[in-house]
């Protein structure tokens, strides 16, 4: 099953975690925190995530120590650690790598920096991942498996209300006249009414529950898909 990336964060510091956690969450991945060494250890041992963010300064066992037990671990030897810590220099940083670490973010940081390292190395160790997938806030659909995902939710979409929605994601922000949709979406349409247009949106809208609010009828014109709509009018 696709589903959104999975980022687990090991980090002791809550107000820390919960800024990433949010942050990631906005942007299309799938946060998991665990406090200390054990609560992770725990989590790899049910569901392997995508990506793991290593805080170095952990009470009990330290990052470097558990960077490089699972990346001795057959399970965990391939998943991406990216290591967040205060200390900056050049001998930590090397100490980081060779412990298997696939990057290194010295705290503080900002979200934009941290979501470019962690695109980065997911992109480094799968290359196809990315393939059809299309992230808008929350808002995430995948081309090649036909799953349309809201808020860790899976939505229901007919044949034509996906290619809808996907063609509107893919030319977010921007207005689509009726015509141009039929051209777009339905391809040879000359038997097909404008109308039809305004059934399938009303039936993409009902499909996509809180998140059809990203979707706006521009009167006289057409329909535009809008991130800011979204976060305009927070659930
Ligand atoms: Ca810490």
């Amino acid at each position: 099953m696709r589903r959104l990336p999975g980022v687990l964060i090991v980090e002791d510091e809550p107000a820390i975690a919960e800024l990433i956690s949010v942050n990631l969450r906005h942007n299309g991945f799938r946060p998991i925190w665990a406090m200390d060494s054990a609560t992770a250890q725990a989590e790899l041992d049910a569901v392997l995530p995508d990506v793991i963010l290593l805080d170095w300064m952990l009470p009990g066992e330290s990052g470097l120590t558990l960077a490089r037990r699972w990346r001795g671990r057959p399970r965990t030897k391939a998943i991406p650690i990216i290591m967040l810590t205060a200390r900056g220099d050049e001998v930590d940083r090397v100490a980081g790598l060779d412990a298997g670490a696939d990057d290194y973010i010295a705290k503080p940081f900002s979200t934009k920096e941290l979501l470019a390292r962690i695109r980065a190395v997911l992109r480094r160790r799968a290359p196809e991942r990315d393939e059809g997938l299309v992230v808008l806030g929350e808002l995430s659909l995948d081309a090649a498996t036909y799953r349309v995902v809201f808020q860790d939710q899976m939505l229901k979409l007919g044949p034509t209300e996906f290619k809808l929605l996907h063609y509107l994601m893919t030319h977010a922000e921007r207005v689509h006249s009726r015509s141009q949709l039929l051209d777009k979406v339905w391809g040879d349409h000359v038997f097909i009414e404008e109308r039809t247009v305004d059934v399938h949106v009303k039936r993409l809208r009902e499909a996509l529950g809180v998140a059809a609010q990203m979707i706006e009828t521009v009167r006289g014109a057409g329909y535009r898909l809008t991130v800011a709509a979204a976060l305009a009018k927070p659930a």
